[in-house]
This record gives structure tokens, C-alpha cells and sequence, in this order.
């Protein structure tokens, strides 16, 4: 890894299109701020980071993302509290599990200092750009993907590593209705299901387009041996409460290493909540929504933060949850976001 000073050459945009943009009606992802950060790889080392106007990118048809998806990404949040303060949320956990994700797709790792240093420049530039409203955030995706040419399948030698953002409201409204998968899988042991490899989202967008057809939102991952432990829901790690009992499936080369689930393991062990990190089987879902010791399911993830289920269908059936005064879900999820939003004390330290 290069060893780099604090020089990140700026480009600022001649007129901002902020005023182009209504913050009442932002839905996720969809509007970018004025300006991105960009770094190449070329020459076996990265460049010095560059933020420049947002603007498309110029590839090569050979260049290597197109053709063997050579790609992982991040996704992570920046928050403004009332006093128009500017929070991330443990961004070195995002940080490291990029290049924790590029390592697996023989990529270059970039370095913490032109992460870090990158992204509080952008923010500075952009901060107008990160809204107030209630669970609202700026969206920050960094990525990086393969920009090298050739058609031989190898390993790329260039690469761009971009950090945009977008001004997003709250990712999913309401309770979702989920689909246990009886048969495809989103990963495998020994593959990338660990890490946040483009490809990975591009396999889930079949099963789940058959699942919408049957009127549910998303999927539940499970393994891809016999389908028979819940791993995954949709593109969050899940968490099922039977009894008084909070229970998430230990991560694996199958399952993200989620930054929301690890903070709402610890959220709820500070709560005195029962946690159990364990393999969780259908059958025990199935078994425990029919005797009534199912309270609770939900999906964790940045950016729908906590997002509860109201029913799963599993063979053809489908087991509604029931409605809980006090859900686990509701109060992690309000532990969560006040730390996040500089609401409360943060005695884990994980404001930043
Ligand atoms: N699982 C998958 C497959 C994901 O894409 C995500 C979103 N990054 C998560 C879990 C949740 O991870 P995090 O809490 O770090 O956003």
C-alpha cells in the first residue's frame, strides 16, 4: 500500500444543481450531489484522489468491469444532526470491508488515509447536499471497478475507485412481506457472498423479480445446500426474535459481515435483550410462527437501517407475524439512528 500526503486535488463545479433538486421528494438514491471523488489505479499504484464535477465516465468497450465484473462497492450514510453537524457512522468498517471485498476479486486495496481523507473533502464540499429531514441522510456509495482493456480473462491492471453520494429519504417504508427461497441461492461456500461484489446483487435481481410476481417484496436467502438455514434478507442480514430470544446467523463466506448487525448485536446486549448468534433453521421459523414464540423478524442493513417483516412465505404458505406493542425492532432501531443522528450519547464510540 502507497504511503500518501494530505493532497487531494479539488475541482469545484462553476454552478451547483442543488436547486434542481426537491428534498421533500427525494426517494433513495436517485439525485447526486455536485461533485465525486475519483482515484486510478494505474501503473501498479494509485493516483492522487481527484473530487471533480459528478459526471458520466468515458470506458473503453473492453475495459474489464463489462466483461468479467470485476466491481465491489460500499454503501454508508452521513448524517446531520440539529445543530447541522456532519456524523458518520464507523466509516472504517465500511473502509475495511471494501478491500476486505477486493482482495476476493483480486483488486488492488486502496488506502485508509485516501478513503478517509477523500471522503471528508467530498463532504465538506457537498454538505448542503445532506438533508434534514427525519431519516433522511446523505447515501455515500464508494466503489471500485476494473477499467483496464483487454478481452483475455484476467485480472485488470487499471482501476477507478469512485466515492458519489446521494441525498436519499428512508429506504423502505413500512413492513415487508418476504419469500422464504426454496431455490436459488445468492452465494456458496468458498465464493463472494462475503463480500460486496456487484455480480452478487445482479443474482439476486432474478429470484427476487420472481418473488415480486408473487406479490412479495424480497427474499430470504437460504443456504445453498439443502435451503434449509435462513441466512439473508433481500441485501440485509436478518434477525429473528422467538420468545424473548434475539437470534442472526453467524456470518460466513455466504453472509456480509454486516456494519448494522454487529452495532445492533451490541445495541441489544446493552438493552440485557437475550442475544444469539446462531445457525437458524426454516423449520424452527416455521415451527415457532405456527406455537406463537414467533415475535419477531427483520431485515438489518445501512439503508433501510431495520426494516420489520409482517409475513414470510415459505412452501406455499404464508405465517403473519404478529403486531408487537415494544418491538425489539423499534427500539434498536431508535438506539441506532439516535446515535447516528447525534441524538443520544454514544458510549461505543462509533460516531465519527
Ligand atoms: N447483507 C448484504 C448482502 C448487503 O448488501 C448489506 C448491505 N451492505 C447488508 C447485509 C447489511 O450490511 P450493512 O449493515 O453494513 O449495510
Amino acid at each position: 500500500m502507497q504511503t500518501v500526503s494530505n493532497s487531494i486535488i479539488v475541482e469545484k463545479v462553476k454552478h451547483s444543481k442543488i436547486d434542481k433538486v426537491d428534498f421533500n421528494n427525494l426517494s433513495f438514491g436517485k439525485y447526486f450531489t455536485d461533485h465525486m471523488m475519483v482515484c486510478d489505479f494505474k501503473n501498479g499504484a494509485w493516483e492522487v484522489p481527484r473530487i471533480v464535477p459528478y459526471q458520466p465516465i468515458s470506458l473503453d468497450p473492453s475495459a474489464k468491469i463489462f466483461h468479467y465484473g470485476q466491481s465491489v462497492f460500499e454503501g454508508m450514510k452521513a448524517y446531520k444532526d440539529k445543530d447541522q453537524n456532519v456524523w458518520l457512522f464507523r466509516p472504517l468498517e465500511n473502509q475495511k470491508r471494501i478491500n476486505i471485498s477486493s482482495k476476493r476479486l483480486a483488486m488492488p486495496e486502496f488506502p485508509e488515509d485516501y478513503f478517509m481523507d477523500g471522503l471528508k473533502a467530498l463532504l465538506k464540499l457537498d454538505q448542503k447536499w445532506i438533508p434534514t429531514a427525519e431519516g433522511s441522510s446523505l447515501y455515500i456509495r464508494p466503489f471500485v471497478f476494473a477499467s483496464g482493456c483487454g478481452f483475455h480473462a484476467s485480472p485488470s491492471d487499471e482501476y477507478k475507485f469512485i466515492i458519489a453520494c446521494s441525498p436519499s429519504a428512508s429506504y423502505f417504508a413500512g413492513k415487508v412481506k418476504v419469500l422464504i427461497e426454496e431455490k436459488y441461492s445468492r452465494s456458496a461456500n468458498g465464493g463472494v457472498g462475503f463480500a460486496k461484489a456487484g455480480g452478487n446483487y445482479a443474482g439476486q435481481f432474478y429470484p427476487t423479480q420472481l418473488a415480486v410476481e408473487k406479490g412479495y417484496n424480497q427474499v430470504i436467502w437460504t443456504d445453498d445446500n439443502n435451503h434449509e438455514y435462513i441466512e439473508e434478507a433481500g441485501a440485509m442480514n436478518i434477525f429473528v426474535r422467538i420468545n424473548d430470544t434475539l437470534i442472526t446467523s453467524p456470518t460466513s463466506d455466504r453472509i456480509l459481515d454486516g456494519i448494522t448487525r454487529k452495532s445492533i448485536i451490541d445495541i441489544a446486549k446493552d438493552e440485557n435483550i437475550a442475544v444469539e448468534v446462531r445457525k437458524i433453521t426454516v423449520k424452527e421459523v416455521v415451527e415457532a410462527s405456527e406455537n406463537g414464540s414467533l415475535k419477531e423478524m427483520f431485515g438489518a442493513g445501512t439503508a433501510a437501517v431495520i426494516s420489520p417483516i409482517a409475513t414470510f412465505g415459505y412452501q406455499g404458505r404464508d405465517y403473519d407475524l404478529p403486531e408487537i406493542k415494544n418491538s425489539y425492532a423499534s427500539t434498536l432501531k431508535k438506539r441506532i439512528t439516535d446515535i447516528q443522528y447525534n441524538k443520544a450519547e454514544d458510549k461505543f464510540g462509533w460516531r465519527y
